[in-house]
């Protein structure tokens, strides 16, 4: 089963809650990263990595010796990768999505296949016994979807019989929704601050067409207003747990360290937390 983390915006504490969750799971888990434009996961559970693959995508090159400029591929392309000038030819590589068109179509057969590097994805494993994929986008690189994917097509193959948590980016745009896609859980973690209640306001709208289950976390609780609670109790979602607005949580998050072991009560708190969304899943979902 797949768990997601998302959150409205970022720095609600989504991935704060996605390491802890990870380490009090009822069972063997996966943890995830594929908030790739700016993975953060591995700073709290600190995998020992084993592994750095580096991904790539397939972008036109064209052969200008036989070209005809016959515009072919620019009137193709979607995304005005590639563009013809007279009797010239450019590809704008950074914006190409790598849908092979342009070379499928070229009647001259003009346009050949290089590659751009994406990113990479870094394994490891965290305390021995926690398998952690992340994602992390090439800086500068603007398509977070493709490195996305490849990452997503692994870790199902990879997981074996462990349960998976994806800490997904946050935001509601194409990353965020491509994050979620597979969960059988969406775990939406928010503040009860007016930022907070605005963009969980949106998550909630942008996922609720997905037809997954949703629960939802309040980070902070105790800071700001009752307008989260009050829109869970409208929508029928559940607030499946609360973490407190505490000094003691702030400084312990700053070190870097999960959450869920801070102490006891939160301990128990987190452990909970897991048991009902696993449960959550199972009725949700494929187990
Ligand atoms: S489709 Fe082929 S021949 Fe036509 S402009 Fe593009 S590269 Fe040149
Ligand atoms: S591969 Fe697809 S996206 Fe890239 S330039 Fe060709 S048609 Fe455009």
């Amino acid at each position: 089963m797949i768990v997601a983390v998302a959150s409205g915006k970022g720095g609600t504490g989504k991935t704060t809650v996605t390491a802890s969750l990870a380490v009090t799971w009822p069972g063997p888990v996966m943890a995830v990263d594929l908030d790739v434009d700016e993975p953060n996961l591995h700073l709290f559970l600190k995998p020992d990595i084993s592994g750095i693959e580096t991904v790539t995508i397939e972008v036109p090159e064209v052969d200008e010796e036989k070209c005809t400029y016959c515009r072919a591929c620019a009137e193709l392309c979607q995304f005005k990768a590639i563009a013809v000038m007279g009797k010239a030819i450019m590809t704008f590589p950074e914006m190409c999505h790598g849908c092979g068109g342009c070379m499928a179509i070229c009647p001259a057969g003009a346009i050949g296949v290089t590659t751009r590097e994406l990113g990479v994805v870094e394994r490891g494993l965290a305390r021995d016994l926690i398998p952690c994929v992340t994602g992390r986008l090439r800086i500068g690189e603007a398509m977070s979807p493709p490195l996305m994917r490849h990452v997503r097509s692994h870790m199902r193959a990879e997981a074996g019989d462990a349960d998976i948590l994806i800490d997904a980016p946050p935001g509601v745009s194409c990353p965020a929704m491509s994050a979620v896609a597979d969960s059988d859980v969406i775990v939406l973690v928010t503040e009860p601050t007016p930022f907070g209640y605005y963009d969980f306001t949106l998550a909630v709208e942008a996922f609720t067409p997905l037809g997954k289950p949703m629960a939802v976390v309040v980070n902070r609780a105790g800071l700001g207003d009752e307008r989260v609670y009050g829109f869970c109790a409208e929508r029928g979602l559940p607030v499946v747990a609360e973490i407190p607005y505490r000094r003691d949580i702030a400084e312990h998050y700053s070190k870097g360290l999960v959450l869920a072991e801070l102490d006891g009560e939160l301990s128990a708190r987190f452990g909970a937390l897991s048991r009902t969304l696993k449960e959550m899943a199972k009725e949700g979902g494929h187990a």
